[in-house]
């Protein structure tokens, strides 16, 4: 059992592994078993696949009146993100920091959010999180959505994806999201490192050291336009619609999510959703460090990441 490190609650197993699909020599055995595994496919695809056929079979305006721009449905959009993502990053604050439902298992920092402290809009991280979420946050999530609804209504995106003509392929895109995120997401943070966008815009973003629901998608408007334009691959990606929300709401509420502060939710201490992984908790803390996640391995190779060794050996 690894020694606690100063500040930390709880720690991981370490080192941090990354998974087993893209890795040499090709472990097909594990590559399988990590598929179908509970961080995998029980935290990463299930929920957000559930949550975005919600959204498109409940939520979502037909695609005729999506012809032109008009207020009604670019509205009824942006309240349905508004929604969800207040009910995701909202329940997961209430029931993990505010209600402490969880105690203080699986949970990372031994610190609190912070209150009181002139680094955060009204001095309070919840408020000051709240408040990039769910204004340049949500519009910018919309903008891309609106832009998408709009080109598949007037057929000006070269392919539309049938699930009933393509039900291999449409399976294969949901799984293939996450890595292709995990790439871009690795890209697009570097050049948030970049010092001139860091002080303007990813600054915003790294107020954050002890970490909760509402900071993840607590972003500045430029982060939000960058972060969220892995998206964009489906122009050219032969795509359903449930693909985009589905790759938004990854990138949206997932940051919600993977931004908790606990590794996971618990039922008697056996974790049965992951939130929050360890490796992006460690680039909060030491900022030039693990600028992916552990999906693809693009840290280890190109030398920058933090494995949490230190960590463990503290
Ligand atoms: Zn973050
Ligand atoms: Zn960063």
């Amino acid at each position: 059992m690894p020694k606690i490190g100063k500040s930390w609650n709880w720690l991981p197993p370490l080192p941090i592994r990354s998974a087993p699909i893209f890795v040499w020599p090709i472990r097909v055995f594990d590559a399988a078993k990590f598929l179908f595994s509970g961080p995998f496919l029980g935290s990463t695809i299930l929920p957000y696949l559930i949550l975005s056929a919600i959204a498109w079979y409940w939520l979502q305006p037909e695609l005729t009146r999506c012809v032109e721009f008009e207020i009604g449905w670019i509205s009824q959009l942006l309240f349905r993100n508004a929604l969800l993502i207040l009910i995701v990053a909202g329940g997961l604050h209430l029931y993990l920091h505010v209600f402490t439902l969880q105690g203080t298992g699986r949970r990372f920092e031994s610190r609190e959010l912070q209150r009181n402290n002139p680094r955060f809009f009204m001095r309070d991280q919840v408020k000051d999180n709240m408040y990039w979420t769910m204004t340049s946050g949500v519009v910018v999530w919309t903008l891309y959505e609106v832009m998408f609804f709009w080109a598949m209504a007037n057929d000006y995106l070269p392919y539309y994806l049938e699930w009933r003509n393509h039900p291999v392929s449409f399976v294969l895109i949901f799984l293939f999201i996450p890595f292709f995120t995990s790439v871009h997401f690795h890209l697009v943070h570097r050049l948030l490192h970049w010092k001139p966008l860091f002080r303007i815009a990813h600054s915003v973003h790294h107020r954050n050291v002890v970490l909760g629901p509402w900071s993840g998608f607590s972003m500045h408007p430029i982060e939000h336009l960058l972060y969220m334009s892995s998206v964009l691959i489906h122009i050219i990606l032969p795509s359903h619609p449930l693909h985009i929300l589905f790759h938004n709401q990854w990138n949206s509420i997932g940051a919600a999510v993977t931004h908790s502060g606990y590794e996971a939710l618990t039922i008697h201490g056996k974790p049965f959703m992951y939130l929050t992984a360890f490796h992006h908790q460690l680039h909060h803390r030491y900022i030039k460090c693990n600028y992916g996640n552990p999906l693809v391995a693009l840290d280890k190779w190109f030398g920058c990441e933090n494995n949490g060794l230190k960590e463990a050996n503290k």
